[in-house]
């Protein structure tokens, strides 16, 4: 149910402030959608800025009242089309409500509002010798995004992902209530775990308005080893083993060869691999390690240089600061280049990690049989593979995604891994997932919200909203 009469707008405003509320004619471009490939961008009916929870409120309570969709934004620099309203929705964005409430050093945690950003919470934890370890590829995404998606990012394979650090929750519900969830402590075994099941959910249970989030100490050495191999089935065979070998990097990335070209040819990244060298290799591993001790750091380097070269790397190369620190950025700018050069689609399948070789394997073959090219890279850590999909044919494509998706959950994985499910694999989540488990989806969505206004459509639909 939709209200679309002006005199919504005109309550939402009485209720929230006229500077919090901007309509469409004022909604920006970038507002109406995502960085997902294929989404289609909708401009919002109004886009509410809040500065406090108690805003939140009276949005949620008035857009209950009346049946009009809420979608929550960070910085919208998902990957699913979550954070796109559907036709007469109200976009919440939480780029105002962006401070840091605290830094207890002490006892390693932060309670920050949802707005803030990773890089401007880097900033803030750099100057005092800690970190918020899960760092996502894109440093402008908010935490409220973070929790919504579960992000992930490159150091997950060793400090896991946003579930792994969100300590509590302040939530607004959908009628408005505030409730908090989890808190301060380590451990709670009381009742069931709102804060676990809110993580991942995409904004359809609850608007986060503030986070407690685990932090650890900032490491003080680390390096980066570039380890070129001849082929991606010995990159992929590779990776359960260093894993497997107890010297946890902290970074386990592979890169193919054509998106390795790419990196290299659009941002200018010396890497110091001999020509000859480059010439062989068709895939690479970037490891890095950390440590609060430099003869430590030192001794793993050695050891996982050892260990590569025994797993079949060409050679091993230990990169000069600059030049790790210009691959890593580059790396998290793979989902531009391969957007620059017309990729159509991007997946983020995470499979077992023992199945990465047979997962690339099928990848392969389910390529060619749809005559597409698929090139990537990925967290290898985690057996979540990110490839870019070109192939220009809808009808192919389409065919060609279910079958990489399928074939990831024959393995034994999940659509995906870390961006969402959203609007864009909402096709293939709906055809490939358990019926049951979809059902209890929605029963929990409606035991949250009740009417359903919560990002509609994101996800699965609901009986009466498709
Ligand atoms: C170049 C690039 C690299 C990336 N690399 C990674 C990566 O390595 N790992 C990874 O996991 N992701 C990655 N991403 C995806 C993206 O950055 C993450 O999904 C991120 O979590 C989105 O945050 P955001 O603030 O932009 O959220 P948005 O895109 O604005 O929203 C995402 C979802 O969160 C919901 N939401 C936002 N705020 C709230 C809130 N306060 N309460 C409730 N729901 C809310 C929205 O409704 C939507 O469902 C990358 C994206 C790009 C463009």
């Amino acid at each position: 149910v939709t209200d679309q009469s002006s005199s919504f707008i005109d309550l939402l405003i009485a209720r929230v402030g006229a500077g919090t509320v901007r309509t469409d004619a004022v909604v920006v471009d970038d507002e109406s959608h995502d960085e997902a490939l294929g989404a289609t961008a909708v401009t919002p009916r109004a886009v509410v800025a809040p500065e406090r929870t108690e805003q939140v409120v009276d949005v949620l309570r008035t857009c209950t009242e009346h049946g009009v969709p809420v979608t929550a934004r960070g910085t919208g620099s998902g990957l699913s089309g979550a954070c796109i309203p559907p036709d007469g929705g109200v976009v919440v964005s939480f780029q105002r409500m962006n401070s840091i409430l605290e830094i207890d050093e002490e006892t390693h945690l932060t309670v920050v509002q949802p707005g803030v950003q990773l890089d401007q919470l880097d900033a803030a934890l750099a100057r005092i010798g800690l970190a918020y370890p899960v760092y996502p590829g894109e440093y402008s995404a908010t935490i409220g995004g973070n929790v919504a998606t579960n992000a992930g990012g490159m150091q997950a394979v060793k400090h896991g992902v946003t579930r792994h650090h969100v300590l509590g929750l302040e939530l607004v519900l959908a009628t408005g209530e505030v409730i908090r969830t989890g808190g301060r402590v380590v451990k709670a075994s009381s009742g069931y775990d709102l804060t676990q099941l809110v993580i991942g959910s995409e904004g359809t249970l609850a608007l986060v308005t503030e986070a407690t989030l685990k932090l650890v100490p900032r490491p003080a050495f680390r390096a980066t080893v570039l380890a070129p191999f001849p082929t991606l089935d010995e990159v992929a065979s590779a990776v359960p083993q260093v894993i497997a070998s107890g010297l946890a990097p902290s970074i386990l990335e592979y890169i193919d060869m054509l998106t390795m070209a790419a990196i290299q040819r659009e941002y200018s990244v010396e890497l110091g691999v001999p020509s000859d060298v480059q010439a062989t290799a068709l895939a690479y591993l970037v490891v890095r390690m950390e440590s609060d001790h430099d003869d430590r750091l030192d001794a793993d380097v050695q050891a996982i240089a050892e260990l590569l070269v025994k797993l079949g790397a060409v050679d091993v190369y230990v990169l000069p600061p600059h030049a790790a620190a210009q691959l890593i950025e580059a790396r998290e700018k793979a989902f531009w280049i391969a957007k620059a050069n017309g990729a159509d689609d991007i997946v983020d399948i995470a499979v077992p990690r023992r199945t990465i070789p047979a997962f690339m394997a099928k990848a392969r073959e389910i390529g060619d049989a749809n005559g597409a090219l698929i090139a990537g890279c990925g967290h290898a850590g985690d057996g979540n593979v990110h490839l870019a999909v070109f192939q220009r044919d809808p009808v192919a494509r389409k065919r060609l995604m279910l079958e990489l998706f399928a074939a990831g959950i024959d393995l034994g994985g999940v659509i995906s891994g870390e961006h969402g499910i959203g609007t864009t694999k909402k096709p293939y989540f709906l055809e490939l997932e358990d019926p049951t488990k979809v059902a209890l989806m929605q029963r929990i969505k409606r035991a949250f919200d009740p009417r359903g206004i919560l990002n509609p459509g994101k996800i699965f639909d609901l009986e009466d909203e498709s």
